[in-house]
């Protein structure tokens, strides 16, 4: 087998569980991981401590002004950070699930953080995943995956994670959030969220964590052998 390092890029919809079997894989072949979600979570956070959305509106100018000088990166362990305050878990709270996809939608934001990450990602080995990793950041990634299952399978797994860190939530809440997510992710006019020609499609909503793993194993066993 060829064993350069290649650039796999994993998109999906909301909550299906892509991070994980990312960063599984990441782990397993010595790759770096990177979670773009992560990244505009954290942005997203930054302007909402600014106080800079308010009723779903952003002031746009003032983030514009504030990204030039933003520092987002991850730690050692993976954890994201921002201007070098480890945000997790803050960033995954419902209150910034509901306004992330508002952010992420503006061509401004876009431009820096695929800049951002086409720079983290430029010498390969790395497993980068989001929503448009496969169609605009590496367009040339040597292996796509695209990951989806039902809304309502990757509503149940959402919950039960944010539960199980203690979030006071309703799974109707969690699946309402979910299906806002996919639609303003799919529907915005700067790169929304589709799969490349050319990625594999997997739909994981009945497999279990094994499997995926080593669905996600093979596939870049075959992309390195197809070089
Ligand atoms: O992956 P995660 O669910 O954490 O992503 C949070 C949000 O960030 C998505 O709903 C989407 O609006 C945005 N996102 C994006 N492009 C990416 C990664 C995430 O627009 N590459």
């Amino acid at each position: 087998m060829n064993t350069d390092r290649i650039t796999i890029a994993v998109d999906g919809y909301s909550s299906c569980g892509k991070s994980t079997m990312a960063k599984a894989l990441a782990k397993r072949i010595g790759y770096t991981y990177i979670d773009t979600g992560a990244m505009y979570r954290s942005v997203t956070l930054y302007a909402m401590r600014q106080g800079w959305i308010r009723d779903g509106e952003v002031d746009q100018t003032r983030l514009e002004a504030a990204l030039p000088d933003l520092t987002v990166d991850f730690d050692p362990q993976g954890r994201c950070r921002l201007n070098g305050e480890v945000v997790e878990p803050e960033i995954r709270s419902m209150q910034v699930s509901s306004q992330v996809s508002r952010v992420s939608a503006l061509p401004f934001v876009r431009r820096h953080l695929v800049r951002w990450q086409r720079a983290m990602g430029a010498s390969g080995g790395v497993v980068m995943d989001g929503r448009d990793i496969g169609t605009v950041v590496f367009p040339d990634a040597r292996l796509k995956v695209f990951v989806t299952a039902d809304a309502t399978v990757r509503a149940q797994r959402r919950y039960d994670e944010l539960r199980s860190a203690g979030r006071q939530v309703s799974l109707e809440e969690v699946l309402a959030n979910v299906r806002q997510r996919d639609d303003m992710d799919e529907h915005r006019a700067d790169s929304p969220l589709r799969r490349a020609d050319d990625a594999l499609l997997l739909d994981n909503g009945h497999m279990t964590l094994e499997e995926q793993n080593e669905w996600m194993y093979q596939a870049y066993v075959k992309a390195c052998r197809c070089k």
